[in-house]
């Protein structure tokens, strides 16, 4: 007991030992001597242990550094409790702390703006006439963005707002599919009523190529060029057709009143004629059928005036409208072979895509018999709507001549340039690799930046997306257009006013 020296207390300890029969080891030596001497059996500290733990742990985030940091002074201090704190700071790292609610606890309020941001940024694309699914899209951005809302409403309401996209997807999908077959229904009806014409027929019939899906943005551009020229075709045709019509109508109408007068005369001839057969039934002497004849043989004579006056006015009206007709079917004739020979575009003078097709069928013979490269570059002004909207379509159309004219300074005496749709263009050039294309086309971006487009007093910087593609052996036309074009679009894609290299 306390009265017990050190070496009395060892000694009876092994003696309880051995009267046990317990084998002799450290630990319950000391368990043993702790009874006699009256103190609390706590075993020794395992620091080597526990240092040896503490090595094995990894320390690669600044965190786990930290706690592993954190277990080494724990083990200095013999603390039981602080390496207690440090391993159930290391259990946290990875598990991700769920609450109540089963929302994670890893939705920071970054992650909560982002998803508010894709609902948001969704909405214009989705948000049909359906008030509920913006109702809905609003309640739940708003709580995204409440750091205090609460978390079991947040879930619900992802929860509904999901399942109402799901069907606003469906439908803009069936709204698509319905839009294209009302697209095809009115190519067709627009292709009914004008028949005769080739050109449009062409055009309706690449429509209707256009308008199948998959659509992308490129086809639905091409889509609305297309259309574009259709409709200023079928207006400049109606015009004129509506002139000669209106005469036609006019001529009607005269033909209608003259019409109406030989009727009107001819009735009041046939009353004068039975008046007068009824004078001369009643006559009794010749002083009166004498009068009566007079009046009849000056009746007849007036009637015939009149029918031979009419029949030559209706004669003459006939050859009119004969030759209105033939004046109709002219130009009918006229349009369609104006289209089909035309071989410049009508605003710029620059070649229109017939030229274009006859210019490169002559320069691909010619490189190819002389082995040079030819180039074709790709052209289409940025932004070229909002000049249109806001300076109004006579700037438009005069921007387009200014690109034109400052290409024309540009480049050399055997490039073609062509007008390939309304804002887009098509530089031929011959005996050119793509590099030399390409810097072509930053030299004629570079004049456009000292030659400003005038719109009234106001300078306007025009720029434009490039593609650039090198004619490869027996490559078609067709296809080293489209591969310019590729690259235009892919420089639209980029931010516009760059040129790129197919
Ligand atoms: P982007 O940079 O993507 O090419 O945009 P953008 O506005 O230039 O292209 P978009 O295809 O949206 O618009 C082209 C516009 O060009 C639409 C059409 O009204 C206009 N346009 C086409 N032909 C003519 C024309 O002969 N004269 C005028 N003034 N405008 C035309
Ligand atoms: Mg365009
Ligand atoms: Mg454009």
């Amino acid at each position: 007991m306390a009265d017990k020296t050190p070496f009395e207390t060892a000694r009876e300890a092994l003696m309880r030992l051995t009267a046990r029969k317990l084998p002799p080891t450290p630990v319950n030596y000391q368990s043993v001597y702790n009874e006699i001497a009256g103190t609390p059996n706590v075993t020794a500290f395992p620091d080597e242990a526990l240092r040896a733990v503490a090595r094995t742990l990894p320390a690669r985030t600044p965190f786990q550094k930290q706690q592993k940091e954190a277990l080494e002074r724990a083990v200095g201090q013999a603390s039981w409790e602080a390496v207690q704190r440090v391993f159930v700071g290391y259990a946290s790292l990875d598990e991700p702390k769920v609450d109540p609610a089963g929302f994670p606890a890893s939705a920071t309020a970054e992650l909560r703006e982002q998803i508010a941001r894709v609902v948001e940024n969704a909405l214009p694309a989705l948000d049909a006439d359906d008030p509920r699914f913006s109702q809905q899209a609003a309640v739940l951005i708003k709580a995204l963005r409440d750091p205090s809302a609460d978390r079991t409403k947040l879930k619900t309401a992802l929860t509904e707002f999901s399942h109402r996209l799901s069907f606003a997807a469906e439908d803009q999908a069936e709204i698509r599919s319905t839009l294209l077959k009302l697209l095809h229904l009115i190519i067709q009806n627009i292709g009914e009523i004008s028949m005769d014409d080739g050109w449009l027929k062409r055009q309706l019939d690449a429509l209707s190529t256009s308008a199948t899906p998959p659509l992308t943005l490129r086809r639905l551009d091409d889509l609305e060029r297309r259309l574009h020229d259709v409709m200023r075709k079928q207006i400049d045709a109606k015009g004129r057709t509506l002139e000669a019509q209106d005469e036609m109508r006019k001529m009607l109408a005269t033909f209608i009143e003259r019409l109406a007068q030989m009727t009107e005369s001819t009735s009041t001839f046939h009353n004068n004629m039975e008046h007068s057969a009824r004078l001369l039934e009643q006559a009794k002497s010749m002083d009166e059928v004498s009068p009566v004849l007079r009046s009849v043989i000056s009746a007849t004579r007036l009637i015939a005036t009149e029918v031979k006056a009419t029949r030559d006015e209706l004669r003459e009206m006939r050859e009119k409208v004969t030759a209105s007709e033939a004046q109709i079917v002219k130009l009918h004739e006229e349009l369609n072979a104006a289209t089909a020979q035309a071989r410049h575009d009508a605003l710029t003078g620059a070649l229109n895509r017939k030229g274009l097709d006859e210019a490169m069928a002559r320069e691909l013979a010619d490189v190819r018999r002389k082995e040079v490269p030819l180039c074709v570059a790709l052209l289409d002004i940025d932004n070229f709507k909002k000049l249109n909207d806001s300076k109004g379509h006579d700037a438009g159309d005069a921007a387009l001549n200014h690109l034109v004219a400052v290409t024309r300074e540009c480049m050399r005496g055997q490039d073609t340039l062509a007008r390939y749709g309304g804002e887009e263009f098509v530089i031929l050039m011959p005996d050119t690799t793509m590099e030399n294309g390409i810097e072509a086309m930053m030299r004629l971006q570079r004049a456009l930046t000292r030659q400003y487009f005038l719109a009234g007093n106001e300078q306007i910087l025009i720029t434009f997306s490039a593609g650039v593609a090198q004619f490869e052996a027996d490559e078609t036309p067709e296809s080293a257009i489209k591969r310019a074009d590729q690259a235009m679009y892919l420089a639209k894609r980029q931010g516009r006013n760059r040129v790129l290299g197919a």
